[in-house]
């Protein structure tokens, strides 16, 4: 039995965003947990709201027009009662973000290493050769060969890859118990990928860092997760174990996310249809109007309570109602007979 600690206990978090057209719910009620030391992924397609709802853990969500509701425990402290200066204290320190694109997070009128003696003196009174020290020791931690003498290298100095092991170096500062990692690897090409995940594992070993990794490629998911939250519409779709979503995954999405990957031969193209408006999201269950196994009852109400399907694994789906035969998604064949009419227009 697991005696890991919980570290991140995110409860019924809903962000919402003021437009000239309405309230836009982003993220709609949702729950997560990381303990120390686990990689919990946040997946699902562009649009699904997994990157709305990690900024919103810290609130770097912008406050208006955003607006962040629910319950954040990191270390038994609720983040979204805390004030301004208190979560700056975290932020950057006790969890730390890496994002996408580490050009756009560098300023290039300086020098890397200079970069990551100010993150560091942000947080620690520390005098400038130890923070060079330091700085170099981290660019040195993150693989950066020949550290001290490229310390005051520019950004344009170093390649894509680099400049992520740097991003990486600069999260790992404050010594963070949480890293929040924001698709971190889908700009580079798959060999310096593997390369960044592999760092990412070897120091969350070393850092015991518990990492929240938002990304859209399954892939990516099988390299890194210890447990998956399948995101769809600023909803939960399905979270497991990632051996259990990958070998048996419960939720009609995240079947059709799965038969998208190349490594199996998958479908080009993704899955047909898009996303729903989220100012004016459908009755009942999000991913209906793209569901092959969607009948009436997926239509009405709210989106269908998460039901245990195999132990650890939840998946929020008509078809896993008690008394209910849901073999109709398990064996991934529509049934008209589960619970009256199929849905006729599901792809319309
Ligand atoms: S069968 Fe219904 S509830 Fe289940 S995923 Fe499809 S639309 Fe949603």
């Amino acid at each position: 039995m697991s005696t890991r600690q919980p570290l991140l206990e995110v409860e019924d978090l809903t962000t919402t965003f003021s437009t000239d057209n309405g309230e836009l719910t982003a993220v709609d009620g949702v729950d997560f947990s990381v303990d120390e030391g686990e990689t919990v992924c946040i997946v699902g397609e562009s649009g699904s709201g997994k990157t709305v709802a990690t900024e919103s853990v810290t609130r770097i969500v912008k406050e208006p027009p955003g607006r962040v509701r629910g319950s954040v425990r990191f270390k038994s402290r609720d983040l979204l009662e805390m004030s301004e200066p208190e979560l700056r204290e975290i932020r950057g320190y006790e969890i730390a973000h890496i994002f996408q694109n580490p050009q756009e997070a560098m300023n290039h009128c300086y020098t890397v290493g200079w970069q990551i003696v100010e993150a560091l003196q942000i947080h620690r009174d520390v005098s400038d050769e130890e923070a060079r020290a330091k700085a170099i020791d981290l660019m040195d931690k993150v693989g950066i060969a020949n550290a001290s003498s490229r310390f005051d290298d520019y950004p344009h100095e170093f390649s894509g890859g680099q400049k992520q092991r740097v991003m990486i170096a600069m999260a790992l500062v404050g010594d963070p118990d949480l890293l929040i990692a924001d698709e971190p690897t889908t700009a580079l090409d798959v060999t310096v990928q593997a390369q960044i995940l592999r760092l990412l594992d070897d120091l969350q070993e070393e850092f015991d860092m518990g990492i929240l990794f938002v990304t859209h490629d399954l892939g990516v998911v099988a390299e890194i997760a210890d447990r998956i939250v399948v995101m769809y519409a600023g909803k939960v779709m399905e979270r497991g174990d990632v051996l259990d979503i990958f070998e048996r995954p419960a939720h009609p999405y995240t079947q059709q996310l799965l038969n998208c990957l190349p490594e199996i031969g998958g479908k080009k193209g993704g899955i047909p249809g898009t996303l729903p408006d989220p100012l004016d999201p459908p009755d009942g269950c999000r991913f209906a109007p793209r569901c092959e196994h969607a009948v009436d009852a997926c239509v009405t109400g709210d989106q269908p309570e998460e039901i245990e399907v195999n132990p650890g694994q939840r998946a929020s789906c008509v078809h896993y109602r008690p008394g209910r035969d849901d073999s109709v998604v398990r064996d991934g064949i529509p049934d008209s007979t589960a619970d009256g009419e199929e849905v006729s227009s599901a792809d319309d």
